[in-house]
């Protein structure tokens, strides 16, 4: 056997040597300080899991379907059914009839809908705007499925003549809608609605749509007056994270889909006594956790009143931009501010994701008033 090159041997057996010890606290400082100006990506900086610590020294793991008994008892299945119940009734799923687990984010939530879409209908055409995440483009190659890519409009939601023009040249294939509940850089949202009126003007009869609900799944139902784009509005599957609004160290999220869709494609696997639903076979079985404790702790109206909370720090933003001459603007429901490319000291010190010629800020929990003025600042101090 070759031994471990030198850099990678222990100095005592399972334990650090002070070097390595130093270079744990160097990073946590490191850590620590990027945190404090980290306004770009739609992730919560705010939570407090301390309490499920004692977990961490457990192998759990929720192998397989959420719903369906194990062999493997150290799991938090329990715990992953009443997070994914939560998510049903705050997304107006029919009672009895949805299915669902916790994913490893919004990617993977994403890929499932897709590939249950797939399953349903192998011969399908699927849509989806420019504006959609970069992740969507690997996932249809992943699943060979073809796909047309539609206009947006200057929110960022779909051009909806464009959407029925193609969809009328294609009438023969059913269609597979893969709608945006806030796309990535500018937080258009989609019009379930009227994708539904597109496809029954067209008489189109068999469809599918799933939603993209990576943030704003967990923004819009907080929010008075926003569209409705779950369950109610037809959709038959969807995804939303769990580190973006919520917040999470580890990144995590859920779907949920129409469960007479599911059983259809369901498979039963003797090595696990349990059914291989999920794409994944071993899944996280802290992050259920974590998610349980959020929703428990904070309930509807601790969401309502962080979500109400960020939009009107977004609105502060775009006003704060505003009057320091920066053409800064936001959708109306969204915590995403949007502004010309800054200069690159702004964009590095403020971790800013741009897309051409412009950049956003997310104005997520941990996202202060005082931080914004900060930038603000900065901003005046390295014009572009
Ligand atoms: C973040 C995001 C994703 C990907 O979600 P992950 O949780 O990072 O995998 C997909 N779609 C949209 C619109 C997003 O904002």
């Amino acid at each position: 056997m070759v031994a471990p090159a030198a850099k990678f041997e222990a100095v005592e057996p399972g334990q650090l040597s002070n070097k390595d010890r130093t270079r744990l606290d160097e990073f946590y400082r490191d850590v620590q300080k990027q945190a404090g100006t980290f306004a770009g990506y739609p992730v919560s900086g705010e939570f407090d899991y301390h309490e499920l610590f004692r977990f961490l020294s457990y192998p759990l793991n929720n192998v397989g379907d959420p719903f369906t008994p194990c062999i493997y008892h150290m799991h938090t299945r329990e715990f992953e059914c009443e997070v994914l119940e939560w998510f049903a009734q705050l997304t107006h799923a029919p009672k009895k009839d949805w299915w669902g687990y916790v994913t490893n984010g919004g990617t993977e939530g994403n890929l499932y809908g897709l590939y249950l879409a797939r399953e349903l209908y192998p011969n399908a055409m699927v849509y989806f705007s420019q504006d959609t995440h970069y992740s969507v483009s690997k996932n249809l190659r992943l699943l060979r499925m073809p796909h047309i890519m539609i206009r947006c409009l200057p929110s960022g939601e779909i051009d909806y003549e464009d959407l029925y023009e193609t969809l009328r040249i294609h009438r023969d294939v059913p269609p597979i809608i893969f709608a945006n509940i806030g796309t990535t850089m500018r937080e258009g949202v989609d019009n379930v609605g009227r994708i539904q009126s597109i496809l029954k003007q067209l008489a189109i009869p068999e469809s599918y749509i799933h939603a993209d609900a990576a943030l704003s799944g967990m923004t819009l139902p907080f929010i008075e007056g926003a569209p409705k784009f779950d369950f109610s509005a037809g959709i038959q599957s969807l995804s939303i994270s769990g580190h973006k609004l919520i917040g999470a160290p580890v990144p995590c999220g859920v779907v949920l889909a129409l469960k007479q869709n599911v059983d259809r494609i369901a498979r039963s696997i003797e090595y696990v006594g349990t059914l291989d639903t999920t794409i994944t076979g071993s899944r996280n079985a802290i992050t259920p956790l974590m998610l349980w404790y959020a929703i428990r702790s904070q309930g509807i109206g601790g969401f309502r009143k962080t979500v109400n909370r960020c939009l009107s720090r977004a609105e502060y933003a775009v006003n704060r931009l505003n009057e320091i001459g920066i053409k800064a603007w936001r959708n109306p429901h969204a915590i995403t501010v949007v502004f010309p490319k800054p200069a690159p000291p702004i964009l590095e010190k403020w971790q800013l994701a741009i897309q051409g010629d412009f950049a956003h800020i997310m104005v997520m929990p941990h996202v202060t008033r005082e931080k914004i003025d900060q930038l603000a600042a900065d901003t005046i101090s390295n014009p572009s």
